[in-house]
């Protein structure tokens, strides 16, 4: 299947690719493609590190961000581009993460899961507190 990932390499998906369920491979591509800036991997499926019902677990989430600025490429314009593949079933967003970025996964489920996560390692859930808390990062105040 590698051969038809248009902007990933195989070890890209760093730990064991192969453990990687192939409709998000699929998926992180087109949401490349789609996005026109390249995405950095952190970890796709992982065997420790995650919550405990993690679907990092089972190869259906992905951690990752992209290699842009987000002067060039804001974390609001991020979400919304994120928020249109109708496959991603939560959407969580790291702001204080080394290298600021997303969780995404493909849990099967009617109503999308939203979060983000502060400086202290607490998450909120819902679309209000992840649109307020993109908003700041425009303003810079984050
Ligand atoms: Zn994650």
């Amino acid at each position: 299947m590698w051969e038809r990932v248009k902007h990933f390499k195989k070890e890209e998906f760093r730990k064991d690719p192969d453990k990687v369920i192939p409709s998000l491979v699929f998926l992180m591509d087109e949401i490349r493609e789609a996005s026109g800036f390249p995405i950095i991997i952190h970890v796709a499926w992982d065997d420790s590190g995650h919550s405990p019902k993690s679907l990092h677990y089972k190869g259906m989430a992905v951690d990752f961000h992209w290699k842009v600025s987000p002067d060039r490429f804001s974390y609001l314009e991020q979400f919304c581009l994120l928020s249109q593949f109708r496959k991603i079933g939560a959407i969580g967003f790291y702001p204080f993460w080394n290298n600021p970025g997303w969780h995404i996964d493909i849990r099967e489920s009617l109503v999308r899961t939203v979060w983000y996560r502060d400086r202290n390692g607490a998450y909120y859930y819902g679309i209000n507190n992840l649109t307020r808390v993109l908003v700041k990062t425009l303003r810079g105040e984050l």
